[in-house]
């Protein structure tokens, strides 16, 4: 009995000193967590931002969880309390516009701590935790063999971050988003309950948390799907002065998603040129020094060019055979003559490419700046139009960043999922990934943004925001067209309080 009361003091004792003076509810002093609740300045002013630098809200407090019990506990204490509070998870913080933010909530680092993930070697899937970056679960996959089969082009991303959103990369047209490679999740409901759910359990749950923006649960484990991992990566960029024959090659290019491997590429993206393009663009320091390419050396009647980036898997047994394969491919596409860049790496080294540019642009202080990034789904259709209204028209020849685009195939997306996607079975994402140096730079980007969605909407081009962001439930319904009903029912039933990723703006939390 004497020690139970200790226990019980020390207890209350620790969760005092790590919370500190602040006023927070008192469902949080007793919550008994296995991880940390902290109301330290360092700990608030981290959760307080992230990658976008756009916008900051500050939370109450900020757990590192210590399991998902912890996350359901939090969650559940804050479904319960009288005046109640909002949590939000928060993966890597790589959102741009606060989605991972909480004003006056509780945050949940779920990345602060490393776990271990269980590989099923014969099964081919691994179970990880959701704050699990995707660096740290390709290293664990390889040790196996294996390797996830659908990425993003970065890697210091959270699972339940990319899960939530949908995570697209050049291997979406052959394996569908990371969301359609996922066999199973743990989820914690706006209520505090902690839910499996999969194909065959709690159906609707799972689908409604796939590209759910965090709205129905925060993901605490997800089983992903894994194949062999290739050895090495044939890396290929060819280039196009003009746009019909580049994107003509591109459909050409996913259409082939269901060929053996010998027959297709394993990723298809490509990017736009308007200006500093080859030179002082994080995305392309491969066709430099080894390969160096004078722009304006290439004829362009309207000061574009397009590159169309793609790549072949290979095993170390298949180097005899690769060259040709890949030549007999090339030879079915309309590129500018002479433009054909190569390099070959190891699978991981052609993964991780964006982490080595990071390190670059941080070197020259180029990463910790306002990121105003606008992400497309753009019908094909009108792709043509958005090229002469966008590239070659609204951005003048200034981009502040890397432009990617490429075409996808809306059969290798589920349906079920709570991403909105256009209405073709064929849409390409255009990322446009800006960086804003100064505050003139800043507003000038924002300017651009706004005029390219007014030019979308007066030209009729039905385009979907990707990572979307809008300030009224209005946009909001727009955004989910037909779909907004089921996605305010799935709302009500899982999180009836609002309580959870408030950042992202869709629900007005009852608080
Ligand atoms: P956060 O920003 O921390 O969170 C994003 C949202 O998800 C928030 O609403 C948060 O509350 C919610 N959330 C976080 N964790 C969980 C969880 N466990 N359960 C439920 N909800 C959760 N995206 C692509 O698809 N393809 C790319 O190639 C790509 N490249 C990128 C490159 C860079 C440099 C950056 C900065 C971003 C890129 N993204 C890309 C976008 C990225 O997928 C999203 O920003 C994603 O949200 C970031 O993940 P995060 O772990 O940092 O999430």
């Amino acid at each position: 009995m004497a020690a139970t009361k200790f226990l019980l003091a020390f207890a209350i004792w620790r969760l005092i000193v790590t919370v500190g003076f602040t006023v927070v509810p008192v469902e949080l002093l007793r919550l008994g967590i296995e991880g940390q609740l902290s109301v330290e300045t360092s700990h608030v002013e981290k959760a307080s931002g992230d990658f976008g630098m756009l916008t900051r809200e500050e939370p109450m407090a900020v757990m590192e969880p210590g399991s998902a019990e912890d996350v359901a506990r939090l969650v559940e204490a804050a479904y319960q309390s009288a005046q109640g509070f909002t949590v939000s998870a928060r993966g890597h913080g790589h959102s741009i516009n606060g989605q991972a933010q909480a004003r006056k909530g509780v945050v949940i680092e779920m990345s602060s701590r490393k776990r271990g993930m269980r590989v099923w070697k014969k099964e081919m899937y691994v179970d990880v935790w959701g704050g699990e970056l995707w660096i740290d679960v390709l290293k664990a996959t390889l040790h196996y063999g294996l390797a996830p089969k659908s990425w993003t082009d970065y890697l210091y991303l959270s699972v339940g971050g990319t899960l939530s959103n949908a995570g697209i990369s050049g291997q979406t047209f052959i394996h569908g988003p990371q969301i359609s490679n996922v066999y199973e999740l743990d989820v914690v409901t706006g209520k505090g309950e902690l839910l499996t759910c999969s194909e065959e359990r709690n159906t609707e749950s799972f689908h409604a948390v796939l590209g759910g923006l965090g709205q129905f649960g925060i993901i605490t484990r997800a089983r992903i799907a894994l194949e062999p991992a290739p050895h090495r990566v044939r890396w290929i960029r060819v280039l196009y002065s003009n746009f019909s024959a580049f994107t003509k090659d591109q459909e050409f290019l996913i259409s082939l998603h269901e060929k053996p491997a010998r027959e297709r590429f394993d990723y298809v993206e490509g990017f736009v040129i308007v200006d500093e393009g080859l030179i002082n663009n994080w995305r392309s320091s491969f066709f430099s020094p080894t390969n160096p390419v004078k722009i304006e050396s290439l004829k362009s009647d309207e000061g574009v060019l397009y590159c169309l980036e793609i790549t072949r898997n290979y095993q170390e047994d298949d180097e005899d055979t690769i060259d040709q394969e890949i030549e007999r491919m090339l030879e079915k596409l309309d590129f500018m003559p002479k433009t054909v860049f190569t390099t070959d790496l190891p699978y991981v080294d052609f993964l991780d490419r964006v982490h080595r540019a990071e390190g670059k642009m941080r070197s020259k202080g180029l990463w910790e700046v306002p990121h105003p990034w606008l992400n497309l789904f753009v019908p094909r259709s009108r792709i043509a139009d958005f090229d002469k209204g966008v590239f070659k028209g609204i951005l003048g020849n200034k981009t502040s960043g890397p432009i990617l685009i490429y075409p996808m195939n809306k059969s290798r997306w589920d349906q079920r999922s709570s991403v909105v996607t256009p209405e073709e079975e064929v849409f390409y994402v255009v990322a446009l990934l800006r960086s804003a140096v100064d505050s003139q730079a800043l507003h000038l980007l924002g300017h651009q943004n706004r005029q390219i969605l007014s030019f979308c909407h007066d030209a009729g081009i039905k385009v979907k925001q990707y990572l979307p962001h809008y300030s009224t439930q209005e946009e909001w319904k727009d955004h989910f067209g037909d779909r907004w009903a089921r996605f305010s029912h799935l709302k009500l039933h899982h999180d009836p309080r609002r309580i959870l990723a408030s950042g992202q703006r869709i629900f007005k939390p009852l608080t």
